[in-house]
């Protein structure tokens, strides 16, 4: 078979480029890898795991000669990153992003990048609450979804090119545009690791409720919370400043779901209850089925490879 593309290049290099390269290297469909990190002790640890071909230490010389290059930093440095890469990029070449939000990191990066490159930004549904160049492995994007977020029209060759690289890390690709993702992402992922986050706080807030007894007696629905909200605090703050009209939305609707399930308990409501929590159960029968998660009780016990994705 041949290869996708000759050389990759990678800016950031945490958990989700370190999982690129692994699977990448598992398809064997790629030639070259270059990547490079912020910081020292980041391309230190990847060179000393030969996790890239090549370390750089620029963004600049990273991206040299490269025919993809994936930016796989937090949202709220994309902009930054794309200034430097800029004037360094091949010509023809396809620049695409990982990040979890596609409206303000089309928005920050478009305008950096030279006409004579494809820009198409992609999403991979999939990852972990864990972080850095050590926290990747091959299989995590295997029958996860990867949507690809152009903006407007983009070279078909090249979109076709970037699909088949996403098929080839085993992801199930589709295509999606930046503000219906930004929308669907709130709803399936984002509102969620909010309502986690404010649980946890909540419990750690609850005085009356010891430190110990929260962790001793931590029940499924709680530890399942915990696990989310252990994400990683710089991605997670960009996502709500990056995804704003969204998140008022979203919120502002559970609130609205929270209040009248408040108002069927405070009034006795049985059958409100009842019926709303029948409909909810059918949404996680439609996951089963569709094959992006596992009937097996587990108790929360969730395994660190099971994802709760950005
Ligand atoms: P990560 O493990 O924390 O790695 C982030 C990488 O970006 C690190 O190499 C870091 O360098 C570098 N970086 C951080 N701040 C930077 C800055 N200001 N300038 C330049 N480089 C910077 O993160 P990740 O989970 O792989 O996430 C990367 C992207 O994927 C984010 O945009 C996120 O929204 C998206 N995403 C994440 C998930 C998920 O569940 N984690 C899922 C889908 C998409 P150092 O190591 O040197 O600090």
């Amino acid at each position: 078979m041949s290869l996708i593309y000759q050389r990759v290049a990678y800016i950031g290099l945490g958990l989700i480029a370190s999982s690129m390269i692994h699977a990448s290297r598992r398809a064997g469909l790629v030639g070259e890898v270059a990547g490079t990190a912020r910081s020292a002790e980041t391309r230190a640890i990847a060179r000393e795991d030969g996790l890239c071909d090549i370390v750089t230490e620029t963004a600049a010389e990273a991206v040299q000669g490269a025919d993809l290059v994936v930016l796989c930093v937090p949202v709220g440095a994309m902009s930054a990153v794309a200034e430097v890469i800029g004037p360094h990029l091949k010509p023809g070449c396809t620049v695409s992003d990982v990040g979890s939000v596609k409206r303000a990191v089309i928005d920050a990066v478009q305008p950096h990048l030279p006409e004579s490159v494809h820009f198409i930004p992609a999403h991979p549904l999939a990852g972990t609450e864990h972080s850095g160049p050590r926290s990747g492995f091959a299989e995590l994007f295997d029958n996860r979804y990867t949507l690809i977020v152009p903006d407007g029209d983009v070279d078909s060759a090249a979109l076709a090119r970037l699909e088949e690289f996403w098929r080839s890390l085993g992801a199930n690709v589709e295509l999606m545009d930046p503000e219906h993702h930004d929308l669907v992402l709130m709803v399936t992922s984002h509102a969620p690791h909010l309502i986690a986050y404010t649980m946890v706080g909540v419990a750690d807030d609850l005085r009356r409720v010891t430190d110990s007894e929260v962790i001793k007696y931590s029940a499924a629905g709680f530890r399942d919370f915990t696990r989310i909200a252990a994400s990683d605090p710089t991605m997670w703050r960009d996502v709500f400043l990056n995804n704003k009209d969204a998140t008022m939305e979203i919120l502002g609707r559970f609130i609205e779901e929270l209040m009248s399930l408040q108002r069927a308990i405070r009034t006795g409501d049985g059958d409100q209850l009842f019926d709303y929590f029948t409909r909810t159960r059918a949404i996680r029968r439609g996951i089963i089925e569709a094959g992006q998660d596992t009937a097996a009780p587990n108790f929360g016990r969730g395994t660190e490879r099971e994802t709760p994705e950005g």
